[in-house]
């Protein structure tokens, strides 16, 4: 029999070892020490074949991260997981993207060697349950991970916590030749389980059993003995499988639990069973294949399409170079100066005035009547404009942003040569707007005159109250 996914770790745990610090700190420092970065509980994986990502120290040295958890040893190396979520986009961040990726193990742990699996699961597990135990359940003080992760220990009371593993019962119910198997609403098309539930507080393991099938599935359980267990990272049950023999026929379920349940015989579970074998292994072979040149493939293809395009609309097969060095060889070959003339923006209005043009081309919009979007109302010019939300160019504004858009403008005219850079340290409109939305309009006229009068306010104000001062 194949090992059941995610079970069966290589891994020595290093019981007794992993109580002396001294021990610890020095596996830490140890050149050879692997260390498996999750990100957001996704552990790294090698693109080809999968694999588990195993990386150095050093390589998380610049970023932020709780104390690595150690996972125990193997041939003779310590392995650790180090949580890496403080990385914005983790895969630029070290530079792996080509290489390796963050993936859910959910979906990744049909693809991995067994013992991957397992690392894994044991990493996935342990590190979220740091990532949600920084503070100590009997008095709230913060708590320090213990023996390089196997538990936590609170700083003001001194209560040890230990990493939660949820008991979980799954059970194949039998009656004779038949299995009842029951599916959950939103499932795929056709997929069944086991009937399955969490191990309540004070109920044996053979309870648990006998109460959630007859709770999901209306039907009678009598003996029940367990066959096996298997961890389950999502994100940290255990998963209690049984045989139990049903005592009654008649499936009544509970429809907030269940769709559909139905006995099956066991000719259609081999069937099925051989069915499912056969597309999980094309779908392997087809995951291999496509992740295998998959980059260049798509890199030609969509060059391919490039030219397709452009021989339609009856260009050239390449495009002018638009910069660099053979965008100028190109120009010289042409008979044109050296550079394009600019195109807009303060370069290109500083070459109309040298030609003695106009500041803008007949028919170009200045830029923020480009910025206007395609369903704003026309333009209204009128400085009086009755609809206070219609500015200068006739675009609607919001009064909720209206604080950043200020905040905006003013770091623009900062950025104006012989100016400081300073933020208003005024809250602005925004915050007194939102404000006025929930008490009314005559709290917002206070609000604005509160705000006017403020000594925060900065010298010159922008928007609405500048455009009425003038
Ligand atoms: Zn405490």
């Amino acid at each position: 029999m194949d090992p059941i996914p995610f079970s069966g770790s290589p891994l020595d745990r290093e019981g007794v070892r992993r109580r002396d610090r001294g021990w610890l700190d020095a596996r830490l420092a140890d050149p050879a020490s692997r260390f498996l970065p999750l990100w957001q509980s996704k552990p790294l994986l090698k693109r080809e074949p999968r694999a588990l990502a195993w990386a150095k120290r050093e390589f998380f040295e610049d970023l932020e991260t709780p104390e690595p958890v150690f996972l125990g040893s193997g041939e003779g190396v310590a392995h650790f997981a180090i949580d890496v979520s403080a990385a914005e986009k983790p895969e630029v961040t070290f530079g792996i993207a080509d290489v390796a990726s963050f993936d859910e193990l959910r979906t990744a742990v049909a693809l991995l060697p067994a013992a991957d699996a397992a690392i894994a699961a044991h990493a996935r597990t342990l590190v979220d349950w740091h990532a949600r135990h920084r503070h100590c359940a009997a008095c709230g003080g913060h708590t320090r991970s213990a023996l390089g992760g196997a538990h936590r220990v609170c700083f003001d009371c001194q209560a040890e916590h230990f990493p939660r593993t949820d008991p979980v019962a799954i059970a194949v119910v039998v009656r004779g030749n038949q299995c009842l198997l029951g599916r959950g609403p939103g499932w795929p098309a056709k997929m069944f389980s086991a009937l399955a539930g969490f191990v309540e507080a004070g109920e044996s393991l053979e309870d648990a059993v006998r109460r959630e099938v007859m709770e999901e599935a209306g039907v009678r359980v009598g003996r029940v003995s367990y066959l096996a267990s298997q961890p389950w990272p999502f994100p940290s049950s255990l998963m209690l499988g049984c045989v139990a023999q049903a005592e009654s026929e008649a499936i009544a379920i509970d429809p907030a639990e269940l769709e559909e349940a139905r006995w099956f015989s066991r000719d259609a579970l081999r069937q099925a069973s051989r069915s499912l074998q056969g597309r999980e292994a094309a779908a392997q072979r087809g995951e291999a294949e496509r992740s295998v040149g998959s980059r260049e493939g798509q890199g030609r293809e969509a060059a391919a399409q490039r030219r397709r395009s452009r021989a339609k609309r009856g260009l050239p097969r390449r495009a002018r170079p638009r910069s660099g060095r053979a965008a100028r060889r190109s120009r010289a070959k042409r008979g044109l100066p050296r550079r394009a003339r600019p195109r807009s923006g303060r370069a290109a209005r500083r070459s109309r005035a040298k030609r003695g043009l106009p500041r803008r081309a007949a028919g170009e919009r200045s830029p923020s009547e480009g910025r206007d979007r395609p369903d704003s109302p026309p333009a209204v010019r009128d400085r009086t404009s009755p609809d206070p939300r219609v500015g200068r160019f006739g675009r609607r504004r919001s009064r909720l942003t209206h604080g950043r858009r200020r905040a905006r403008a003013h770091d623009r005219r900062s950025r104006a040569p012989g100016r400081v850079a300073r933020r208003p340290r005024h809250p602005g409109w925004g915050a007194a707007a939102v404000g006025a939305l929930r008490v009314g309009r005559r709290v917002e006229r206070d609000l604005r005159a509160r705000a006017r009068r403020s000594p925060l306010r900065p010298a010159a104000p922008a928007g609405r109250a500048a455009r009425r001062a003038q």
